[in-house]
């Protein structure tokens, strides 16, 4: 079996990241960048226009960027293999990585799996309908665009992150409703306090979201309270699902510590597991930020980490 230097598991910001850093320090990383288990690429597939990411005044499209950033990192020598990696032992070293076809044996592992934002399956909301036309899982990523100006929008989730999401969205809408299914939010005590004080949000308790209407962008949704029925239709340019992410983790099969929701848990100022010699970055580890440009910099972190690491093993660079 073939034996590496660096596996990446992954092909969003923090895989790509860590693999022009781990090429250019020579590791020569070998990167699966995933098949079924989500967009090769990562979840910026799934935009249009990326307007925060440094280095882009006029923005770029999501797509483009992470084009870009696979060139950049074939360019120094990382080995892109269109595979999902299926089942990894990291119980003896070197660890052993399986994808759908290639099994490989690695020094050293970065992690960079990302995590799935969790949508609701209702009508106007899935791929090809409004999804990312007016219809969202990211408010700091997408709120600021210009058809949510002004408008009227809709968070779905009763947690701290819909609560969040909902303050945020109050710097761009006229109005902003949180829909929530029960008559309390889960939310903090001080994260509702917040709410309850912001003259801009409205709670609709013991509502549900039915459906999700428009043209070619939403223009109104159909809510549905939960104890008498009734359904009652308003004018909407966003709809926000605020109700958590799946880290991709599945493969790992509980051989690293991770949080009660699944995160992978790296030591502080670092990115190493509890496993010596694999590394963890973006947001499979990273249940704050969620940002492209914070999962680039943990890809980058991860990289030294493993070059650190490799080197006190003395395995050339
Ligand atoms: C619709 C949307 C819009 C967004 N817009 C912005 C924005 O404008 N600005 C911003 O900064 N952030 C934005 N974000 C957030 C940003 O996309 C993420 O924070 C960032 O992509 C995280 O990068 P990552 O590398 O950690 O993981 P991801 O981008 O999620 O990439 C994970 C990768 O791992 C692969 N993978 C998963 N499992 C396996 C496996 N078993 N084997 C092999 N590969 C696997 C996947 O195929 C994927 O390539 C947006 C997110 C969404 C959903």
């Amino acid at each position: 079996m073939e034996k590496h230097k660096l596996v990446i598991i992954g092909s969003g910001p923090a895989g790509f990241t860590a693999a022009i850093y781990a090429a250019r320090a020579n590791l020569s990383p070998l990167l699966y960048e995933g098949f079924f288990s989500g967009a090769a690429g990562g979840q910026l597939m799934m935009t249009t226009e990326v307007e925060n990411f440094p280095g882009f005044p006029e923005g770029i499209s999501g797509p483009k960027l992470m084009e870009a950033c696979k060139k950049q990192a074939e360019r120094f020598g990382t080995q892109v293999i269109k595979e999902d990696v299926q089942a990894v032992d990291l119980s003896k070293h070197p660890f052993r990585v399986e994808g759908t076809k290639l099994k490989v044996l690695t020094d050293s592992l970065i992690i960079a799996t990302g995590a799935t934002a969790k949508r609701l399956d209702i009508e106007g909301t899935r791929d090809g309908e409004f999804w990312q036309k007016g219809v969202t899982a990211c408010a700091v990523c997408d709120g600021a665009m210009p058809i949510f100006r002004d408008r009227e929008l809709f968070v779905i989730g009763g947690g701290d992150t819909a609560v969040e999401e909902a303050l945020f969205l109050t710097k761009y809408g006229r109005q902003v409703y949180i829909v929530h299914r029960r008559d309390q939010l889960r939310a903090s005590k001080v994260m509702a306090e917040h709410a309850f004080k912001n003259p801009k949000i409205k709670i609709l308790w013991n509502h549900v979201l039915k459906r999700v209407e428009g043209k070619d962008v939403v223009t109104s949704v159909t809510l549905q309270n939960v104890q008498t029925q009734k359904e009652t239709k308003h004018v909407a340019a966003g709809v926000f699902f605020a109700i958590g992410h799946n880290p991709n983790t599945s493969f790992i099969q509980n051989q690293l510590k991770t949080d009660e929701m699944g995160y992978l848990i790296v030591k502080p100022y670092s990115t190493c597991t509890d496993i010596e010699g694999v590394f963890a970055a973006g947001d499979v580890q990273d249940k704050v930020y969620r940002q492209a440009i914070s999962a680039a910099g943990s890809g980058c972190m991860a990289a030294l980490d493993a070059e650190r690491y490799l080197t006190k093993l003395k395995i050339d660079a």
